[in-house]
């Protein structure tokens, strides 16, 4: 008998009849003998929906109590499955965060699991309970209610299974894989067997919102297996490990894009020692995340900074960087929101020559020009216009060879 921790994502259990789809799947895990412990998103649409209330309320509502409100979706969906699972006559009980024994910090809104204390989930199993928990939530020491960011039911479970030493975190959702691209931009793209938890990880920061970053993270660093399959279909999906042949491992393996790039660039920088911190230590302190930064050499001691943020950080960070580059006697600083990137990500990038190559030609040949470029050992990703985003995505999917990956 093993014991499997199984999620369902928002799509999942959005609506009674979903919910008693999600309660079959379960009771058939069940009855193949192994303990289940389930965890589950909010319905649907719940947590946007939980957004606009509290926006309507309050511009600026309560970091505390945003994360309490946005807890309950979460603790909706896991109380009626519990529901669903009784009505087909299975012992079930529903735990929220706090219950499960998920300790985090206080990062209101993008918490971090510092603890689990399982004792509570292990007793309710022992007991022959199917065990229901709520995801995306947790509790600090104070006993205040956090949330672990947008998509963070995906971390809830993978870190369940890690500390309950689950033979696998299997994760449901309305795809039935994870795919060479994304197949909502690109329908030829195709679903792969298996994939390395490195590549996933760089595939999710940019791109592929397949799946939370931070559950394939843990998954990496406690060596779960995570089974990414569809809740709605028998089909197998795609297994996220270690052990990756060796000829998969040499190729490109998936176009990740993303449309969500704003562009800054500080004209006529003077080049001199401190200026790059001058600009940015203020942005962290504003709570910007910067992605990528390039810096031209400068010519007569002046150079150009660029760097690309989220777009709807654009008007904070054109607020924070004016009034720096006028104290530090820049030209001018320029700021706009029309790019996207794109990324060919494999580990048979590292140490090969050649690809970095046939991706700007390839580009070329689709007359798109590239804007900033930059790398990791598996990943060249290139900032180019957003209009051109999905032509970039499909040249590039059929130059690597994508289309006949199985
Ligand atoms: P859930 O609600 O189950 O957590 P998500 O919406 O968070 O599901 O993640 C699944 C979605 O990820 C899919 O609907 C799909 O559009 C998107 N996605 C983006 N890139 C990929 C990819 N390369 N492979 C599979 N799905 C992808
Ligand atoms: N319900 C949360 C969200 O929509 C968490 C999750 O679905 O994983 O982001
Ligand atoms: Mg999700």
């Amino acid at each position: 008998m093993a014991l499997i921790v199984q999620k369902y994502g928002g799509t999942s259990v959005a609506g009674a009849n979903r919910i008693k789809n999600v309660a079959r799947r379960i009771i058939k895990k069940r009855e193949a003998g192994h303990q289940v412990v389930v965890v589950v998103s909010a319905m649907g649409d719940t947590t946007d929906d939980l957004i606009k209330k509290a926006y309507r309320i309050n511009e600026f509502p309560d970091k505390r109590e945003l994360d309490v409100l946005l807890s309950t979706g979460e603790v909706v969906s896991s109380t009626l499955l519990a529901m669903a699972l009784h009505g087909m006559g299975y012992p079930a009980i529903s735990l929220s965060g706090a219950q499960a024994g998920i300790k985090t910090d206080a990062a209101y809104s993008r918490a971090r699991i510092t603890s689990i204390e399982p004792t509570r989930i292990t007793r309710e199993l022992e007991k022959g309970n199917i065990v229901i928990v709520a995801g995306f939530q947790g509790v600090t020491e104070d006993l205040d209610i956090t949330t672990l960011g947008r998509g963070g039911s995906d971390t809830t479970a993978v870190a369940l299974a890690a500390i309950l030493k689950a033979e696998a975190c299997e994760r449901y959702t309305d795809v039935d894989g994870i795919y060479t691209a994304d197949p909502r931009l690109l329908p030829e793209a195709k679903r792969l067997s298996e994939i390395g938890y490195e590549e996933m990880l760089e595939m999710v920061t940019y791109g592929f919102k397949a799946i939370h970053p931070r559950a394939v993270e843990l998954g990496e660093f406690y060596g779960v297996p995570i089974i990414v399959a569809s809740s709605f279909k028998e089909k197998p999906g795609t297994l996220i490990h270690k052990e990756v042949s060796m000829e998969i491992r040499n190729k490109v393996r998936g176009i990740a894009h993303d449309l969500d790039v704003a562009k800054i660039t500080v004209v006529g920088v003077p080049d001199h020692p401190g200026i790059a911190a001058q600009i940015f230590v203020p942005l962290a302190e504003a709570g910007i995340s910067i992605d990528t930064i390039v810096q031209n050499a400068s010519v007569k001691n002046i150079t150009d900074l660029t760097f690309t943020i989220e777009k709807s950080q654009l008007n904070v960070a054109m607020a924070v960087v004016e009034p720096i580059a006028r104290s530090i006697g820049a030209e001018k600083c320029v700021g706009d929101l029309n790019w996207g990137k794109v990324s060919i990500i494999g580990t048979g990038m590292q140490n090969a020559p050649g690809y970095a190559a046939r991706m700007f030609d390839t580009l070329s040949k689709e007359n798109i020009n590239i804007q900033l470029i930059t790398t990791s050992e598996i990943r060249i990703t290139c900032i180019i216009e957003e209009a051109r985003v999905k032509d970039a995505v499909r040249a590039l999917h059929h130059a690597f060879e994508l289309d006949k990956e199985a």
